[in-house]
């Protein structure tokens, strides 16, 4: 009898027993098995949120200890599988983590740190308002209007980046652009 092996469980099948996904076993897509390992992943890993101590199972996810914001948001919207079952396999806790999906999300908008752990909501507002005054650069009259619109473009732009940047990247941003800060 021809056989395959599941890519999940790496046992050898017989090829009716893979479905729609062609290389994992229907028994390790089945909603039974994907719900056990979630459990599992969560008893094995302490169940509550490693940042702010979420308890609530529905907000409980897989975090990857290691990755940082861009990296991260690639495995958050790949399927999840292959890191839980080898996150119960072997328990590396300096590896995986669990983290609930605000501080996972917080974590990938904010270069790997949680904004729980950064600068106070209150710290960082006043951080962005005084840097986002100096990006409001003086007109200067010989300023043809082209100039004047690609000026704006790029401020637009800017603007637009600042609830997604921390203070520190705005500073290098406001560096890199001497010429038109005061
Ligand atoms: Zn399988
Ligand atoms: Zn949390
Ligand atoms: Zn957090």
């Amino acid at each position: 009898m021809e056989t395959m092996i599941c890519r999940q469980c790496g046992i050898p099948k017989p090829l009716n027993a893979f479905g729609v996904s062609r290389n994992i076993c229907t028994a390790c897509t089945s909603l039974k098995y994907r719900l056990r390992l979630r459990f599992q992943f969560l008893e094995m890993y302490g169940k509550i949120c490693n940042c702010c101590g979420q308890s609530d199972p529905r907000f409980l996810t897989l975090d990857h200890v290691n990755n940082d914001g861009a990296s991260h948001r690639e495995t958050l919207s790949s399927d999840t599988m292959p890191a839980l079952s080898e996150a119960v396999k072997k328990h590396r806790p300096d590896l995986y983590q669990i983290l609930c999906y605000n501080c996972n999300m917080g974590r990938a908008v904010n270069k790997g740190l949680c904004p729980h752990k950064d600068l106070s909501l209150q710290e960082y507002l006043d951080k962005v308002t005084e840097i986002s005054k100096r990006l409001n650069t003086k007109r200067d009259p010989s300023v043809t209007p082209v100039q004047a619109k690609a000026e704006y473009d790029k401020e637009r732009k800017l603007k637009k980046l600042l609830s997604f940047m921390k203070p520190e990247e705005l500073e290098a941003v406001l560096v890199s652009r001497k010429g038109d800060t005061r």
